[in-house]
């Protein structure tokens, strides 16, 4: 079998797919209070479109997605698609990014869903009306209920929390406080500018090592070794169930082991979050190719994929712009 291998030679086995581009937040971080340009429907990739790209990649070796958006629960039907998406004997796992303010109706179901094992639910505050600010939208009591029945499932459960200079930095270590009794994975994230050029002014730079810095600054931490592909790198302390980690979002760092590929709601692929999109799939689809174009198609343009995120960034046309929801984060 033929495998998904770029130039580097890095063996491409996630892929993140952005189910839609609609999200019910604002997040000041991700797009402008007004929200971004929603594309129509009928440009948004069918989940039978989304089932087929999964399948052909799980044939050139692909074994994990990761499904995100926009906010993949706002999607009409999305848990009859990932029940959908776990008949694919080739996939062993079905992760989900979510903000938690739709799903404490589905986390039972969600259990029942083998694939399904990981969640990560995203956090910014653990304070009412910061939450508030930070998100434009007042259901931060959804969201933690979310977060403790989450705790109390049998799925892993990371929090993502986008450190945002001037909002929430004071809490770096409440955040870091909770896995003292709770078997969570707290990951602090590098605010990127995929903002869909919302206003943001940052005074300072919370960078991966100013982060590292502050949680130092109360905790002795160990180093703990992950995946070579994770994202974060990641740390223990003494006494606590849970663990931290950090992902170096916008300094790069990681780009070395880098594993994935994303397709984002219009079916763009793209090799690296800082790309600007390679190739419409949606298009290649709906023009009749057979999954054996769709193969071949994989196969050369991930030989296309940068040595990392700034080299991306160096061949796009224009600047980083665009929202997070709108590439699938
Ligand atoms: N709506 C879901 C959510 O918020 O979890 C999934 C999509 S969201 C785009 C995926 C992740 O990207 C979230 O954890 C979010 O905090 C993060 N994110 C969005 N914009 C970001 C930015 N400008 N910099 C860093 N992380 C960002
Ligand atoms: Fe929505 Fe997630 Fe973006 Fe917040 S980060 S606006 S929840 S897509």
């Amino acid at each position: 079998m033929s495998k998904l291998v770029d130039n580097f030679g890095r063996q491409i086995s996630y892929v993140r797919l952005a189910v839609t581009d609609r999200c019910n937040l604002r997040c000041q971080y991700c797009m402008p209070a007004h929200g971004i340009d929603i594309v129509p429907r009928k440009e948004l990739l069918t989940y039978k479109e989304m089932y087929r790209i999964v399948r052909v990649l799980t044939e050139l070796g692909v074994n994990k997605v990761r499904l995100t958006g926009g906010e993949p629960f706002v999607r009409k039907d999305f848990m009859s698609f990932l029940e959908m998406l776990s008949f694919n004997d080739l996939l062993d796992d079905i992760n989900i990014t979510t903000n938690g303010a739709l799903i404490s109706n589905h986390i039972e179901t969600l259990e029942k869903i083998k694939k399904v094992k990981n969640i990560n639910l995203s956090i910014d505050s653990l304070q009412r009306e910061k939450f508030a600010k930070i998100t434009r939208r007042d259901v931060f009591p959804e969201v933690y209920n979310t977060f403790e029945l989450l705790e109390k499932s049998n799925l892993n459960l990371k929090l993502n929390v986008v450190v945002q200079s001037g909002f929430n930095t004071d809490e770096i270590n409440g955040f870091v406080a909770l896995t003292k009794d709770k078997d969570i994975a707290v990951r602090f994230i590098e605010e990127m500018p995929f903002n869909g050029n919302g206003q943001r002014e940052t005074n300072e730079n919370w960078s991966f090592n100013r982060i590292l810095e502050e949680i130092k600054s109360q905790y002795t931490i160990t180093k703990i070794s992950s995946e070579k592909s994770s994202t974060s790198r990641n740390y223990s302390i003494e006494g606590h169930l849970g663990t931290v980690g950090i992902i170096p979002a916008f300094t790069r760092t990681i780009c070395n082991d880098c594993n994935r590929i994303r397709i984002t709601s219009t079916g763009t692929f793209k090799n690296c979050l800082f790309d600007d999109g390679v190739f419409n799939l949606r298009n290649f689809i709906r023009n009749g190719a057979s999954n054996e174009d769709l193969k071949e198609l994989f196969l050369s343009l991930v030989k296309e994929k940068p040595k990392d995120g700034f080299e991306a960034e160096a061949n796009r046309k224009g600047n980083v712009t665009e929202s997070m929801s709108t590439i699938g984060g």
